[in-house]
């Protein structure tokens, strides 16, 4: 570190108890920027002995100040921590963008939303009730609504902050204490939050942060015996493998595992208004985006004009350095591109409606790949069923509602669908019938409102995160029955 680094802590090192350590093994690894490909610095390389040790420190915050705080007292230290990161805004956008690749203004987006989500449980926190329930004579009944206690995140890279902010911070206002085991690729907004969680007053050992390799720290916390809840969001095949362990222990999971999310494009929509919304839902955060819209189903008597606008809005878009704030950044890693270029492939055969540039002073090093839009692609294609996890959209036509929802449905995905059409009718009954675990109609995501529950159907996963509904799963109800006669 010097004196012009961004980085305000030692990367170096996991929270444990309250204590900055190395790992038990003493290795470290390297973390890359995704814009050049050079490394940034060396983080912890915790293993099972640091995740034994964290979580016994999250054990023990529960038998102390912690477990014996009220629900407004969490709340307020809670909000105090939003009110921290929201001065910090700007330090926590720089250390994501150079981090994830992310271009700054959306960096900023995401360390804003940490800031909110902090705030909304804060407040909800002594908002959680439980209710009394008629019964026998005789008999007064209720429900109490208690934490599960020692609860384990694992995040992935493409959106740490808002992450964090959805699972850590729902979990914390019902009185959990956490582990947290950030990705390998990004972690340092994980320990920047877990700083600021301290100035603000939250007591040792209910935030621990273990950073560490997937097989290693994250397969010894989903399996680890002490641990009661498990916040998984990542790849299909690894959320299957954390359901395996924490399975092992009876401990429920809740997995939020990407989609292949589709918007659905009326001949009567409201073209202008659903453009910026058609491409930014594939763009955004260069595609790595579990609810991107990655299928842009358009009915025929549009088809051709929503091609040329999307087209056209392609043409113009950006890529390059995340620090120049351009409107796409890189892939996380050279890894990612790999795969998303792999994908590029085996649509070589289909009509590339449009295709961006990346900036011609893009460091060679850099995880850039050039954002595609793909045409009149088969909704059997590899392109259509696959997520892809980078700036890929494709575009497949159809006739009647009933072939949109078919079409929009056929995949083991069910994670967010949107319906642009002024036909109130046709709204309501495909709010209803998309296989989708949040449905927009005329818009996509809602700006992304922490208020608004949030998860998938299918492979999409299961279990809610955001909004009130989060803080029902980061508890457990108990029902309270007194005989008095
Ligand atoms: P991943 O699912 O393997 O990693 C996500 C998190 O799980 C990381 O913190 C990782 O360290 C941890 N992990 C890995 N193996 C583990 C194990 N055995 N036990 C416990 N934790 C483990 O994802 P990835 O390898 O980073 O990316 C692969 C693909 O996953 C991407 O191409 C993309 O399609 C998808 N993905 C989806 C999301 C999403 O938000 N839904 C996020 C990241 C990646």
């Amino acid at each position: 570190m010097t004196d012009t680094s961004p980085l305000w802590f030692d990367p170096a090192l996991c929270l444990i108890g309250g204590e900055w350590l190395p790992a038990a093994s003493g290795e470290t690894l390297p973390l890359m920027n995704p814009s050049d490909g050079s490394e940034i610095c060396r983080i912890a390389r915790g293993s099972e002995a640091d995740i034994n040790a964290a979580v016994a420190a999250a054990g023990a915050a529960l038998e102390g100040e912690w477990g014996a705080m009220t629900a407004l007292e969490r709340g307020r230290i809670l909000t105090r921590i939003g009110q921290l990161v929201l001065e910090r805004v700007e330090d926590l956008a720089v250390l994501e963008a150079m981090d994830v690749g992310k271009p700054l203004t959306q960096a900023r987006a995401d360390a804003v939303a940490l800031a909110r989500y902090c705030e909304f449980y804060g407040g909800a926190a002594d908002k959680v009730m439980g209710e009394t329930i008629p019964y026998l004579d005789g008999y007064t009944v209720y429900t109490l609504r208690e934490p599960h206690g020692v609860t384990g995140h694992i995040v992935p890279w493409n959106y740490p902050m808002q992450i964090i902010g959805r699972s850590v911070g729902a979990a914390l206002a019902m009185g959990n204490a956490c582990v947290l085991k950030p990705a390998e690729e990004a972690c340092l907004t994980a320990l920047a939050f877990a700083c600021i969680a301290i100035e603000a007053g939250l007591p040792a050992g209910v935030l621990n942060v273990v950073p560490g390799l997937g097989a290693e720290a994250g397969a010894a916390l989903a399996g680890h015996p002490g641990v009661q809840h498990i916040s998984f969001t990542g790849s299909v095949k690894t959320g299957a493998l954390v359901q395996q362990a924490a399975g092992a222990n009876v401990v429920p999971v809740t997995l939020e595992l990407g989609g292949k999310s589709p918007q659905l494009v009326f001949d009567d929509a409201d073209l202008d208004a659903a453009l910026p919304f058609l491409v930014n839902a594939g763009i955004q955060n260069a595609g790595q985006t579990c609810s991107a819209s990655s299928r842009i189903l358009v009915q025929r008597g549009v088809y051709a004009d929503v091609k040329a606008r999307m087209a056209e809005a392609y043409t113009a878009l950006t890529v390059g350095p995340a620090a120049e704030d351009l409107r796409v950044g890189p892939l996380i890693s050279a890894r990612q591109k790999q795969i998303v270029e792999r994908y590029l492939e085996q649509g070589s055969g289909l009509p590339v409606a449009a295709q961006a540039t990346v900036v011609p002073h893009a460091p060679e090093g850099g995880a850039y790949v050039r954002p595609t839009l793909f045409a009149d692609v088969p909704e059997d294609h590899v392109l259509a069923r696959e997520e892809i996890f980078g700036p890929v959209q494709v575009l497949i036509p159809f006739e009647t509602e009933t072939e949109a929802l078919r079409i929009a449905n056929a995949t083991e995905y069910g994670l967010v669908a949107s319906i642009w059409t002024r036909d109130g009718s046709r709204q309501m009954r495909l709010a209803k019938q998309l296989r989708a675990g949040q449905v927009f109609i005329n818009n996509y995501g809602a700006g992304g409102g922490v208020e608004l529950p949030f998860g998938g159907v299918g492979k999409s996963g299961h279990g809610r995160e955001k909004g009130f509904e989060a803080l029902y799963g980061f508890s457990q109800l108990k029902t309270v029955a007194a005989h008095h006669g």
